[in-house]
């Protein structure tokens, strides 16, 4: 097996066998870019280092000496040489970016011979010095496993006595004296000096980077995001000669976009930081200055730097997200990779691409997670608001978040598991922070620029984040933060706009925006891939217009008992359920139907000319009334005041009603067509108002399309039940109103039952919709309440159920009963229509699937309707 593969040689394809950052490396390589010359250690090797009881595999430190020889040849200079030292940086990376998740060693091979021929070659003692401190530290921290803290302080003691604010102000001597001090360090914390030899640093290096792949953060990393060993399995180790940013002034490090990661505008992103070595742009020590300052301090790199930029998408057919170094005016690339955006910027990206010929439509599709289009419906601090932020960052991942602020990760994530919304607000972050982020609302910090760690991360997870906002003073011992005389403790609330970078005291009004002009386009693309139809669950006008206006095709599923819990409509409906003889609850539904029919008037007119599924009622009806509990403490609080003899007598009915009707198994009992069966004057009263309220607007010139949907069906002969009331109901409305009500009849496919005997009840039903959500609770004998908060975690993590099976359609069990219900339904009439309103149909896993199932559409909440037209786009794409 080939442990070795330099950047001319490595396949820059397969990503998986040499990490993303390898795979780059490769790529810019074999393009003709300036990459200082190195090689990549795979990530199989990786596992043999595992298989082999965290020890390298034998062989492995020959092949790499061999390799160092040839570094050596191709830099002419020699590792460990004491006139003209090769250098290396040790880097990891798995096949997908995790950002900041494992370290990276700079300048190995220094050591007290090196430093100095690394100070004659480059006539620069005081960067030799600076490079060495460098490495001691990181190599302290990283290999050795020394609190970074320790080296942190003793270089902030120095600054703070030498009354210096920036580490490259510190001169040669003092330099050297933090050189000794980090070594003591070493020695004190693990007993043993600092290794001299650069071949036992190059060899503990490349182990400790394979063991940063099962360190805690690395792991946490791979569970939160669910990157599982076909995804990435080990990190491979770059070995790369060092080019040094830290030469001075015409020499300097950066991290750029190819696009804007924020709003996907088409030019040069990112930070630049003069005189500095690669970390101290990422771990947002010092601010670094915008990149367009470079095109003033060095136009030729800067010109050099946007050709790159440019020739890296059309190759890639991607943002990049680019690490570079100037070392002396000579512009080296250290790493390239998809730039991860929010999701604004995807979706113009996305657009702006197919504009500019670079990708397809399709493509353009693809790119862009349904998912993640939720957040571009979500809101913003309200234009009209009065609130004067107290500070004001960069804005480094929009979105408007609100919470206590917290300083530290454990406090936040102690906070945050227990439901209390927070902000994190540290000076900085650094990847120990992780743990915090995932409970935070939003994160906040005063230093680093809009490349810092806080930043990538928040974006990384879509969550607001302000940084730089240089005016926060943190004071740790007394647990607040002051911004000139305003000071706020921790617990305190604040809001961020990670939009435009402003910080709040307390919650401030926010809007909801409307779809940008990008969104539109990429919708109606995706509108002309899909196959499925795309209908939204809704129950009133005001969600029907939103549903329409966000590209609904009509409604899927109206529920119609919501309706009867509206405040004018719950006494007489309790009424109605009280009755005990068919003519009394005769009565009470004659004063229902005129509240039902404007109900659907209403919802048939924003939807017109487009289906409304309409579902009779469907719950107990014992849902209706208050609970026995509830009763029982009316009727005892009545006694005491012995006043109201009659009403105390109406309550006892009620509670005997109540017991009557409370049942053992509310969900599998009297619900559903068995109403409808038992009570058949309620269906009548149901139909009757779709009826008259189609014929009404007939009459007004418009288009109902009204769908009567009956739910729990388990036999077509329950179905056929309510057919004939729906039958003599509709006949004489229609006489009455001289029309031919153009009225869809059909049923809710719910019960396991249902599915298997599709066949019959496709003789009686125009369409069947997959109520997945009770389909799923049947066919697992659990229901969705019970199972997540009990059982359903610990099925999870054994694997015994990998999805949650009311997120996503379980395809095996649910998926199964499905497709026999479609056949059965098609083998009887293959013109059924056949759609799905379970909350699977905003699911964009389970609209993949249904997809494939040939359903005509899928029906979500109103919010969900474009993520559900991309989606389907999606799954009509792959399964082209
Ligand atoms: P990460 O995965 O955290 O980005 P990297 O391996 O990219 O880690 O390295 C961390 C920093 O060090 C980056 O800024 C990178 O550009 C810089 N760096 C890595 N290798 C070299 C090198 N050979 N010369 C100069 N800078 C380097
Ligand atoms: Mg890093
Ligand atoms: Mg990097």
């Amino acid at each position: 097996m080939k442990l070795i593969y330099f950047f001319d040689e490595g396949n820059g394809k397969d990503k998986k066998l040499l990490g993303g950052k390898g795979a780059g490396l490769c790529e810019m390589t074999q393009l003709g870019l300036q990459v200082p010359p190195g090689f990549v250690i795979t990530t199989q090797t990786c596992k043999l280092f595992f298989e082999n009881g965290n020890k390298l595999p034998d062989g492995l430190m020959n092949e790499v000496r061999m390799s160092i020889k040839k570094l050596e040849s191709l830099t002419g200079k020699k590792f460990g040489d004491s006139s003209k030292p090769l250098l290396v940086s040790v880097r990891s990376g798995a096949a997908i970016s995790m950002p900041g998740m494992m370290d990276t060693i700079l300048n190995l091979g220094l050591n007290d011979n090196t430093v100095k021929g690394l100070a004659s070659l480059t006539k620069n003692e005081r960067f030799a010095y600076d490079a060495y401190r460098r490495f001691v530290q990181l190599f302290g921290k990283i290999v050795l496993g020394i609190d970074d803290g320790k080296f942190a302080e003793a270089l902030e003691d120095l600054k703070r006595k030498l009354k210096v604010k920036y580490d490259s102000e510190i001169d040669v001597k003092n330099l050297k004296n933090l050189v000794n001090e980090f070594k003591n360090l070493v020695k004190v914390s693990t007993g043993k000096s600092f290794p001299e030899d650069p071949w036992v640093q190059l060899e503990n290096a490349i182990a400790a980077v394979f063991n940063s792949w099962n360190g805690r953060r690395a792991k946490d990393y791979r569970r939160e995001f669910k990157i599982t060993p076909e995804i990435a399995d080990g990190t491979a180790v770059n070995i790369v000669t060092m080019a040094f940013g830290n030469m001075g002034n015409d020499s300097g490090t950066g991290v750029v976009f190819t696009r804007d990661p924020s709003s996907g505008e088409r030019k040069l992103y990112g930070d630049y930081l003069p005189n500095a070595q690669g970390e101290d742009v990422v771990a947002g020590i010092r601010t670094p200055m915008p990149i367009d300052e470079l095109q003033k301090q060095n136009p030729a790199v800067y010109k050099q730097l946007v050709d790159i930029a440019e020739r890296l998408e059309k190759y890639f057919k991607e943002p990049q997200d680019i690490e570079f170094t100037v070392e002396q005016s000579k512009l080296f690339m250290l790493q390239t990779r998809n730039a991860k955006m929010n999701t604004v910027a995807q979706v113009k990206t996305s657009v702006d691409m197919v504009h500019e010929n670079l990708i397809t439509k399709e493509r353009a599709i693809i790119r862009v997670p349904p998912e993640q289009l939720e957040q571009l419906l979500h809101k913003m601090v309200d234009p009209k608001s009065t609130a004067k932020p107290f500070a004001t960052g960069i804005p480094a991942s929009p979105g408007v978040a609100t919470g206590k602020v917290v300083l530290d990760a454990d406090q936040a994530e102690m906070q945050g598991t227990t439901g209390n919304k927070v902000i994190l607000v540290r000076e900085e972050t650094k990847p120990d922070d992780i743990h915090g982020f995932f409970a935070s609302q939003g994160i906040l910090t005063s230093k680093g620029g809009k490349t810092s760690h806080a930043a990538v991360v928040a974006r990384g997870m879509d969550k607001p984040c302000v940084c730089g906002a240089s005016a926060l003073r943190m004071d740790h011992a007394k647990k607040r933060i002051k911004v000139g005389d305003l000071i706020i403790k921790e617990g305190e609330i604040i809001t961020i706009d990670g939009t435009n970078g402003n910080v709040y005291v307390g919650t401030v009004p926010t809007v909801q925006p409307q779809m940008g002009g990008e969104l539109l386009e990429l919708l109606s693309w995706a509108d002309s891939f899909r196959k499925l139809g795309v209908r939204a669950n809704v129950d009133d006008p005001e969600s029907a217009f939103i549903a329409r206006s966000l590209g609904a095709e009509g409604i899927g599923l109206c529920r119609t008992e919501r309706m009867f819990n509206a405040s004018d409509r719950l006494p007489i409906m309790v009424q109605m359920v009280m009755s005990e003889d068919e003519k009394t609850r005769k009565e009470y539904l004659a004063k229902l139907k005129p509240l039902q029919k404007q109900d659907f008037k209403e919802l048939l007119k924003v939807m017109d000319g487009l289906p409304v599924t309409i579902r009779l009622l469907d719950p107990p009806l014992h849902e209706f009334l208050p609970q026995i509990e509830t009763v029982l403490s009316q009727i005892q609080s009545l006694k005491r005041t012995e006043a109201y003899k009659e009403e105390i007598r109406e309550k006892e009915m009620m509670l005997e009603k109540v017991k009557r009707l409370t049942e053992i198994n509310p969900m599998l009992g009297h619900r559903g067509v068995r109403i409808g069966i038992t009570y058949p004057e309620i269906y009548e009263m149901q139909v009757a108002a779709i009826c008259e309220a189609t014929a009404e607007l007939m009459k007004e010139g418009m288009n109902p399309k009204a769908q009567i949907m009956v739910p729990q069906v388990a036999s077509e002969k329950e179905l056929q039940f309510v057919k004939d009331i729906v039958q003599r109901t509709k006949t004489i409305i229609e006489k009455q109103y001289n029309l031919k009500l153009p009225i869809k009849f059909g049923t809710m496919i719910e019960v396991v039952r249902g599915c298997l005997v599709a066949d019959k009840i496709a003789e009686i039903a125009e369409f069947f919709s997959f109520g997945t959500n009770d389909l799923t609770q049947g066919t697992f004998s659990f229901s969705r309440e019970d199972s997540e908060n009990k059982f359903l975690p610990q099925y999870m993590k054994e694997g015994i159920i990998l999805d949650n099976p009311f997120q996503s359609l379980d395809k095996d069990g649910v998926g199964r009963l499905m497709q026999m219900a479609i056949e059965g339904g098609k083998g009887t009439d293959p013109r059924i229509e056949i759609g799905i309103c379970g909350e699977h149909g905003g699911d964009p896993r389970s609209i993949e699937f249904c997809s494939g199932l040939g359903l005509n559409y899928v029906s979500c909440s109103a919010y969900r309707i474009p993520i559900a037209r991309l989606a389907a786009a999606q799954a009509a794409v792959r399964a082209k």
